[in-house]
């Protein structure tokens, strides 16, 4: 039987060598991207989103060094790959948006020529590239296409960009697509509307996306599942609804408390969750999270909490939940 599993990240730690010394960027990272399935990864600046993106895509700063575990994509260690395997692989199997959409876009080429230059392993005339490509702009909204095909990207709104830059990335029909914090810089009204875009592309192509937010609200919009990542390392995944609703995390409740669509009451800030991140040249003993924890107990100094079962696929690395986890 086929696997349906596409990306599977297992036991991956990353560091980052400095003069300081080791800064371990991601410790023992797994989980996995069934085909077509929608995995929200979820956490503050500094949790570990960039350098797992940049390690799935191989593209990571000279002083990166792989220390453990695996990335299989369709049943290939990306670790592995040669640099031409790897250059294949980006921008066809796996595109990625990104959350400025003027770093997709080129500024002195018209929108119709980077949406040709995108095409160009594809043997088809010019004519039907600039076809296929007018198609995709159809799909992703963006109103008389071909016209707007000439334009450059400055002509064009930053939801429209965004909207382009998902159409680029869908050019290639790619198996994954990385979504990384694309609708941080839009305001509400617009995030929605690319929200409800990318799922009806999604179920029309049939790619996976890892979507990257600090933004849990638009997790639980739009992914199946979801992984929280603090301080490198995954503190909770499972069920997006389950963990939405039933989130057995403190970390993870503290960021549902801090979300915007979460918020009742008008306030002239946005709250967050106090304290800063652990230095991780130094990674503390016990649990990670502990000097952010209002629940945090005696123990929680001493040891590192494992990430353990819950139920059907919810798991967190809590000690409050360690004496119901399925054994
Ligand atoms: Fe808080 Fe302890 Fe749970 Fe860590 S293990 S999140 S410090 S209660």
């Amino acid at each position: 039987m086929m696997s349906d599993v596409l990306l599977n990240i297992d036991g991956l730690s990353v560091d980052y060598e400095t003069a300081r010394g080791d800064l371990k960027a991601l410790r023992d990272i797994s989980f996995d991207i069934q085909k077509g399935e929608i995995i929200g990864i979820v956490g503050e600046s500094g949790c570990g989103k960039s350098t797992l993106i940049s390690s799935i895509l191989r593209l990571t700063a000279p002083n990166t060094r792989f220390r453990q575990g695996e990335i299989q994509f369709k049943g290939d260690d990306i670790l592995k790959l040669s640099e031409k395997q790897m250059r294949n692989l980006r921008g066809a199997d796996i595109s990625i948006v990104f959350q400025d959409p003027m770093q997709s876009h080129n500024p002195v080429l018209s929108i119709g020529q980077q949406m040709l230059d995108i095409q160009h392993r594809i043997k088809l005339s010019k004519a039907e590239k600039l076809k296929r490509a007018a198609g995709m702009l159809g799909a992703v909204g963006i109103p008389d296409p071909e016209a707007r095909l000439k334009q450059f990207p400055h002509e064009f709104s930053g939801g429209m960009r965004q909207r382009i830059a998902i159409a680029m990335a869908l050019m290639s029909e790619p198996d994954l697509l990385i979504a990384d914090e694309p609708t941080t810089a839009l305001d509400a009204t617009l995030e929605v509307q690319i929200i409800e875009r990318l799922k009806e592309l999604q179920e029309e192509f049939h790619c996976a996306i890892l979507f990257i937010s600090h933004h849990l609200g638009v997790i639980a919009e739009l992914c199946d599942r979801v992984v929280v990542m603090y301080a490198g390392a995954v503190v909770e995944k499972g069920d997006v609804r389950e963990i939405f609703h039933n989130p057995r995390h403190p970390y993870t409740r503290r960021l549902i408390e801090c979300d915007p669509g979460h918020i009742k009451e008008r306030a002239r800030e946005l709250p967050t969750i106090p304290g800063e991140v652990p230095d991780l040249i130094d990674v503390p003993k016990g649990c990670i999270f502990k000097d952010r924890c209002d629940q945090a107990m005696t123990k929680c100094a001493e040891e590192t909490p494992a990430l353990v079962t819950l139920k059907d696929g919810h798991k967190a690395a809590c000690w409050l939940n360690h004496e119901e986890a399925e054994k």
